[in-house]
């Protein structure tokens, strides 16, 4: 599919990934409309394209059905990565319920009325659960752990029924932990990588949540955002889940060693609770990925790391104060919904 000079809408587009498939579509010369509630994302993540009359920012929530109507009209492909994240689920299951399945249902609706060539779903391979074959592939048997992972196997079947029915040409990626420059540390936002790395760079002990083993499969964000748009352009995706991943699996607490090694600081390990539900082994297979697109990723996490430590280093002067927040984790202090209390009271 051409994206040269053709509109295509990118849901979540001020986020974390969302922000760098912002990148890569201008780099091909598309006309982009990047959607945001910026309950997460930033103006700051695409600060760098101001002036690019290529980019339209627009404000608004996938709940909002018109407004997803109005914005995606005359978009030749949408990319939907607007999402609510693993750690909100934990304490407030519903807003994560909503905005991933009434959500991407809107999304998906819109797309078909305005009748998008393509759309691509971007999952999560929290869909998964815990692995007990590696490396994981596409068919795997799904045991979500979470509310976050339901609503994402949700959305993925929704795709799956738009394209079907013959409403809409849809496509699944299933990204495995993306990390690199722009990924958050703050509250329930932060991610695994950026708080270790600030945690280093400010001289902290590293938190690793429970003893450390549970394992993850880390891909380097300008190539989840690469292989996004790809598989988005490519004929031969259509009505297929692909893994984003790089096929490759470590232990979080090795993670932490890495960063503290690359950062240059000796400072300790704490171990605190786990994190309830934890997903406790994820590690993917590449296969289907590689085969369609001829290549696979291929940034080793030591260069990834390095290059994710360089960014945040030139930021950090002026985030440097105010990081205790980092020595606790970052989902309890969330208030939950009512009736969890209820159902964690003893007889
Ligand atoms: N984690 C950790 N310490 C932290 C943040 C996260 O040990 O300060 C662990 C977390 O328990 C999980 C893994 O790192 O096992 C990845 O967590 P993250 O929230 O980055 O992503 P997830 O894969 O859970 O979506």
């Amino acid at each position: 599919m051409e994206l040269h000079g053709v509109k295509i809408a990118v849901t979540g587009g001020a986020g974390f990934i969302g922000s760098h498939v912002v990148d890569v579509l201008l780099a091909r010369g598309s006309e982009v409309v990047a959607i945001d509630d910026f309950s997460t994302g930033t103006r700051e993540n695409l600060a760098h394209h101001d002036g690019n009359a290529r980019l339209h920012v627009e404000e608004a929530s996938v709940l909002d059905e018109p407004a997803m109507h109005r914005l995606v009209r005359g978009a030749a492909c949408v990319l939907h990565l607007a999402t609510r994240s693993v750690r909100v689920s934990l304490k407030r299951p519903t807003a994560v319920h909503e905005v991933n399945t009434t959500g991407t249902l809107n999304v998906l609706k819109a797309a078909a009325a305005a009748r998008a060539k393509r759309f691509l779903y971007c999952s999560s391979s929290e869909v998964i659960g815990t692995a007990n074959v590696v490396p994981i592939t596409e068919d795997y048997a799904f045991r979500p752990e979470t509310i976050y992972g339901a609503s994402k196997l949700a959305g993925e079947y929704y795709a799956q029924v738009f394209n079907r029915s013959g409403w809409l040409p849809t496509v699944i990626a299933r990204p495995f932990n993306t990390y690199g420059p722009r990924e958050y540390f703050e509250g329930s936002k932060g991610e695994v990588i950026p708080r270790f790395i600030m945690q280093a760079l400010s001289g902290r002990a590293l938190t690793v949540y429970g003893d450390g083993l549970q394992t993850r499969d880390f891909i380097y964000v300008s190539e989840t955002a690469d292989y996004l748009v790809r598989l988005a352009g490519h004929a031969g995706a259509v009505g297929a889940t692909f893994n984003v991943c790089r096929g490759e699996e470590i232990a979080i607490r090795d993670v932490a060693a890495r960063i503290a090694e690359l950062v240059g600081v000796d400072v300790p390990i704490r171990h605190l609770p786990a994190r309830p539900s934890d997903v406790l082994r994820l590690y993917g297979s590449n296969d289907r990925l590689s085969r369609l697109l001829g290549d696979a990723p291929s940034v080793s996490m030591r260069a990834g790391l390095a290059r994710t430590i360089d960014w945040f280093r030139s930021r950090a002067p002026v985030a440097m104060q105010g990081l205790g927040f980092l020595d606790a984790d970052n989902w309890s202090a969330q208030e939950g919904e009512a009736w969890m209390e209820r159902a964690a009271a003893p007889d």
